[in-house]
């Protein structure tokens, strides 16, 4: 890439096209590393593609219950090939990655058994779910599920002596991502073998799940490859390639998706049902999916560099190892953050002329801000900015469709935090 062409072309004030300059020469190492990776990744998804020998027939619709949909069947074997895994439930039903993580918890946990998550509080919307925060209808702790967390420490791991062999957990569940929490960094491959294999060690009994929102090819291989009995995830973020208008996935050991299966449609239907429309935009979707969470990645470490250089602190740094495609930014101010977003969504393709404002979501305790100018309503594998409102005030920046839009709105952002 013509660097200083772009960087010229971008009209950043000066001090700011040199930084930006020297952030691409500082990531440049990185993005040949993200190719590879993405070259890797592209690879097993194509043979996934062509191991169900994929037709034309295979987009059809199909309506009512959906029996004898194919084409399903033929999505959810390349779902498991691609995520390296035994098999696969990717359904539209299924409403966001919050919904996907309950119906796999609530397939797997029964009344007095103990779900142990080991790496630190889950993501805020998880919260509800767990009953962790006080009376939730329909809560995990309503149905008399037990639930303990063990704090982590900055690389996400527990302390190997926090596993405590007193508890028998039914389900450990682990969280790839480091979701809102700057505490800690997202687990690497490498990481979550290591924590996988603690956990097998000190609790042989029970199953391992990983909630892998924002991971899904980020590395060479999934939670799956490295030990995982059950990896789950939403489809408008990694693996849905910026085509997927919505769903989710479970992917992982037979049993475990029968179980998941169960509760999403019913005992006895499994997943021998469930209609799917517009199947097209999901094999696509998941065949660009590589190639998406490459753009991502590079804006990401690009961001880290340039907002680096720009004296912020910043989650991760440009040449630490990653396990998603999320970049924090530290900001100290709500009104840093707020021009940030409202930058980064005056540089989207939809609702540009829209300004983000704070305002309550379900499922999450602290007002939230969101650059979202997606095509697909709150798509964060399209480039997105959000952030809660609480200190440090830092944001948090994935996603990108194409990568000369994703650093544009990057150097977009960082202008606006200097006017
Ligand atoms: C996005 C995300 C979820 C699920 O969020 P939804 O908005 O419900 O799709 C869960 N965990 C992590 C780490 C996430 O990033």
């Amino acid at each position: 890439m013509g660097s200083e062409h772009w960087i010229k072309q971008s009209n950043l004030p000066p001090r700011l096209a040199a930084a930006a300059e020297e952030a691409l020469r500082l990531t440049a190492g990185r993005w040949e590393t993200i190719d590879q990776i993405a070259f890797a990744n592209q690879r097993r998804v194509l043979e996934s593609f062509q191991a169900v020998r994929l037709g034309e027939e295979d987009f059809q619709d199909s309506s009512g219950y959906g029996y004898h949909d194919r084409g399903r069947e033929k999505l959810e074997s390349v779902f498991a090939g691609a995520l390296q895994g035994e098999t696969a439930l990717v359904r539209p039903q299924i409403v966001s990655g919050t919904h996907a993580l309950t119906v796999a918890l609530f397939a797997l946990l029964r009344p007095g058994e103990l779900l142990l998550c080991l790496t630190g509080e889950p993501y805020d919307t998880l919260q509800s779910v767990i009953g962790s925060r006080g009376e939730e209808e329909g809560s995990l702790k309503e149905w008399g599920i037990g639930y303990r967390y063990l704090p982590c420490g900055p690389n996400g791991l527990p302390e190997p002596s926090a596993l405590d062999p007193g508890l028998e957990p039914r389900v450990v569940y682990i969280q790839r991502s480091a979701g809102y929490s700057l505490h800690r960094l997202s687990l690497t491959e490498a990481r979550l073998e290591e924590l996988i294999g603690q956990a097998r060690r000190v609790y042989p009994q029970a199953w391992v799940m990983v909630d892998n929102c924002y991971g899904e090819f980020v590395e060479y291989n999934e939670p799956t490859a490295v030990g995982a009995d059950l990896i789950v995830g939403s489809l408008i973020k990694n693996p849905g390639g910026g085509l997927a208008p919505g769903g989710g996935y479970a992917v992982g050991r037979e049993a475990m998706i029968h179980k998941v299966a169960a509760r999403l449609t019913a005992p006895g239907l499994y997943g021998n049902l469930g209609a799917v429309a517009g199947k097209r935009s999901l094999f696509q979707g998941l065949f660009m999916a590589p190639s998406l969470v490459s753009n991502a990645l590079k804006n990401a470490v690009f961001a880290a560099a340039l907002f680096e250089l720009l004296g912020y602190t910043v989650r991760p740094r440009y040449d630490a190892p990653r396990g998603d495609i999320v970049q924090a930014i530290i900001l100290k101010s709500p009104a840093q953050v707020t021009r940030f977003c409202r930058a980064v969504q005056a540089a989207s393709p939809v609702e540009a002329h829209v300004s983000p404002e704070p305002g309550s979501l379900p499922g999450y305790p602290d007002p939230v801000i969101m650059a979202a100018g997606t095509f697909f309503q709150g798509a964060s594998g399209e480039l997105s900015a959000d952030a809660p409102l609480r200190d440090p005030y830092a944001v948090f920046l994935q996603g990108g469709l194409t990568l000369p839009h994703a650093l544009w709105a990057t150097c977009r952002a960082a202008t606006a935090l200097f006017q």
